[in-house]
């Protein structure tokens, strides 16, 4: 039966007007789009030029996938002139998590990361969104006596536009046949190299298939999160989202929303286990995390979430996420690093 949805999503999907919106635009990464624009990358300390930055093909990074990362997003604000960094601190303190568990020493401290972060952004001159990598991971040559742990930080341009459609119109899902990894095999909580395999073979399967994203369920069959996102539902207007041991990334903006935006706006909220077919009658679902920003799902295996358009408070929690993000909301202006002096 799930193979069945894979292998035959016509007829599971009720319609296709979404289709275009899976990938991303080809001119946006193609060498005369943005990457042409991206100059600088900072490695271990220094700003390289894009292309000096590099690794050998026998560093264990690129042998055994040895490494750690962040992805964190910059807000262009119109009115203030100004790039906003949203979450900076919490990013690179879950970047530390992330190498603590994979026993890698950083050799900058936490405020150096920041400052190399914020610095990167600002050398590359961008003024719109941007999605900034920071890296570490073990660099140098097979069977180094002691391999070198180097960190590096790259920024890309995201054109808002195309992020907008998707959050306009909504994704439709589809609850992958690969299960999400468990944390007894891998840390799923942080955020390393090697998790994102299990990523990019379910959604590279349900992209295939016709969907714009897959949804995993843990190894007990509970839902877990997204492809690359954390995932919340909507049922009699409480907004409910698996917990923490549900083999889900920490994700910093699920801990916005959860912990913060919900509170001001008088959502009630509930952390607990979420079985599969809670998805298919919930009144509301979306996606939440740096890349899918806050995305309304509007069906999971072709069956429509509530009316299978976007919900009102799934809006609600757009709106409130967005002004944040923007800096228009003045309580939580501590969130935002800007970047130009
Ligand atoms: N889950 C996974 C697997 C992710 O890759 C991401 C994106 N980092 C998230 C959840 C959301 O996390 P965050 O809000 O911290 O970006």
């Amino acid at each position: 039966m799930l193979y069945d949805k894979i292998a035959n999503p016509k007829t599971y999907l009720h319609s296709r007007s979404l289709a275009g919106l899976r990938r991303p635009n080809v001119r946006e990464n193609s060498r005369s789009g943005v990457l042409a624009k991206m100059k600088y990358i900072w490695m271990n300390g220094k700003m390289l030029r894009w292309k000096e930055a590099t690794v050998h093909v026998s560093s264990p990074v690129v042998n055994s996938g040895m490494g750690v990362f962040e992805g964190i997003r910059a807000y262009w604000s119109k009115e203030r002139s100004q790039l906003y960094i949203f979450r900076l601190k919490e990013h690179v303190q879950r970047l530390f998590d992330s190498s603590k568990v994979h026993r890698m020493k950083i050799k900058f401290s936490k405020k150096q990361v920041e400052d190399a972060i914020v610095q990167t952004a600002a050398r590359n001159g961008f003024r719109e969104d941007l999605y900034i990598r920071p890296l570490v991971f073990r660099g140098g040559i097979w069977r180094m006596p002691e391999t070198p742990i180097d960190v590096i930080v790259f920024v890309v341009p995201t054109p808002r536009p195309e992020r907008m459609k998707r959050m306009k119109r909504g994704v439709r899902c589809c609850i992958s046949s690969w299960r999400r990894i468990p944390d007894i095999a891998m840390p799923a909580r942080v955020k390393t190299c090697g998790n994102y395999v299990n990523s990019r073979i379910a959604s590279m399967e349900a992209e295939e298939a016709g969907y714009d994203g897959a949804i995993f369920l843990t190894i007990d069959g509970k839902v877990s999160e997204g492809s690359g996102a954390n995932i919340f539902l909507v049922r009699k207007r409480t907004l409910i989202t698996p917990g923490v041991t549900s083999d889900i990334l920490e994700g910093i903006t699920r801990e916005t929303l959860l912990s913060v935006g919900a509170r001001e706006l008088g959502i009630d909220v509930c952390e607990r286990d979420v079985d599969r077919t809670e998805l298919y009658v919930a009144d509301e679902a979306f996606l939440c995390g740096t890349g899918q920003e806050v995305t309304p799902i509007v069906s999971v295996d072709g069956i429509p979430i509530g009316k299978g358009s976007v919900g009102s408070i799934t809006k609600k929690m757009q709106k409130w996420f967005f002004e944040v993000v923007e800096g228009k909301r003045a309580k939580h202006m501590d969130w935002l690093t800007p970047v130009y002096a």
